[in-house]
């Protein structure tokens, strides 16, 4: 019986599974993928993400991020071209998710869907479709999607994200915000040219590239030559906006990344809040904490960031055409960027 069962090799789970097999712990890493994949994110990481990354022995420029420096944000007519607070990069989470589930090792198995956990004596015992597996504690790094049995309370109602890679598109050092009825998208370049599309939306897409570009003048213009580079979009439906662990839970089951927290995409900042989640997660358990005192540790430690995402997420809802005017204001926009940010 490990002392540690790890469900989900995103970002979450491999900091976790890093951090506590490099402090001796006996650990077991479980993925339902065979190797790493595409997952919906517009791939936009900032410099919280990238101290992360560091502590896991990881550097975004050696894995080929492409550095970014400004942010155009668009509404209709109204467009506004900031410089960025802080250093970002752009890179595929391909490339991203890869790097981390090899340094996580050979504590990885690949292919292993967790169907159900249940608590069993002072532990855990994970159901899989090739038999259980038992565990002291459990760490669930799950993402947007919930364990069966665990699901996660008060989550806001859910939204859709859509991405596409597209040729045709030229971003330099930018990354782009453009809000379009329904929802709003992020454009981002790809290492060897071409953008990564990204979306959060609410009901049925329709034509993802279309509504895009009717939603701003810079839209229609970056996407006038796109060419989809996949049939169609990939899509991860069900994404709860908003959410937070309660300071409570089960002894023994730790929520990190999606599972602990879901700050709105636009931020850019989700994969830093997974990898330091996970990070603290896995000191919370070397230190002997309880899975009720870290949810409250972390609550309170997010709690900046989501709460300014939030606040910038419902303007942006409200009315696009204010938030491109506010975002047209560099020093506010600066602001925002900067409060949506967790602390290295
Ligand atoms: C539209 C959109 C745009 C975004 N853009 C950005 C961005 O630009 N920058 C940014 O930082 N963040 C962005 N995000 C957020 C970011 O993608 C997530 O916050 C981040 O991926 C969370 O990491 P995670 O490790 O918690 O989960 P995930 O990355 O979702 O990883 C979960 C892993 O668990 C595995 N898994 C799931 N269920 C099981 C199971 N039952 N058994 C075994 N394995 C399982 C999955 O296969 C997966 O590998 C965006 C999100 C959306 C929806």
């Amino acid at each position: 019986m490990p002392e540690l069962a790890v469900i989900g090799a995103g970002p979450a789970g491999c900091a976790a599974a890093i951090a506590l097999t490099r402090a001796g712990r006996e650990v077991v890493l479980l993925e339902r993928g065979t190797a790493p994949r595409e997952s919906v994110c517009g791939e936009f990481l900032g410099p919280d993400a990238a101290a992360a990354l560091r502590r896991l022995g990881l550097d975004l420029a050696a894995l080929g991020g492409i550095p970014l420096r400004r942010v155009r944000i668009a509404h209709g007519a109204r467009e506004a071209d900031v410089a960025l607070p802080f250093p970002a990069w752009a890179l595929p989470r391909l490339v991203l998710d890869g790097a981390l589930q090899a340094a996580a090792g050979r504590v990885l198995r690949r292919g292993v869907t967790v169907l159900g956990a249940e608590r069993a004596g002072e532990g855990w015992r994970l159901r899989t479709p090739s038999g259980e597996i038992q565990a002291r504690q459990v760490v669930l790094a799950t993402g947007k999607h919930a364990l069966r049995g665990h699901p996660r309370e008060g989550a806001p109602p859910p939204a859709i994200g859509l991405k596409l890679h597209l040729a045709g598109v030229e971003m330099a050092d930018a990354v782009a915000l453009l809000p379009f009825a329904g929802g709003y998208a992020g454009l981002q370049p790809l290492p060897g040219g071409g953008a990564n599309l990204c979306a959060a939306l609410q009901g049925p897409p329709g034509d993802l590239l279309a509504r895009v570009a009717a939603g701003s003048a810079l839209g229609a213009r970056l996407l006038r030559d796109a060419t989809p580079l996949w049939d169609r979009p990939l899509a991860i439906a069900g994404v709860p906006y908003g959410f937070r662990q309660p300071a409570a839970g089960p002894p023994g089951l730790f929520r990190v990344g999606d599972q602990a927290a879901v700050i709105p995409s636009f931020t850019g900042e989700g994969v830093a809040l997974a990898l330091q989640s996970g990070l603290a997660a896995a000191e919370a358990i070397l230190a002997g904490r309880e899975a009720a005192a870290f949810h409250a540790a972390w609550r309170r430690r997010s709690a900046g960031p989501m709460r300014w995402a939030g606040l910038a997420a419902w303007v942006l809802r409200a009315s696009p055409s204010a938030f491109a005017a506010v975002g047209a204001v560099g020093p506010v926009a600066r602001l925002v960027a900067a409060r949506t940010r967790m602390a290295a």
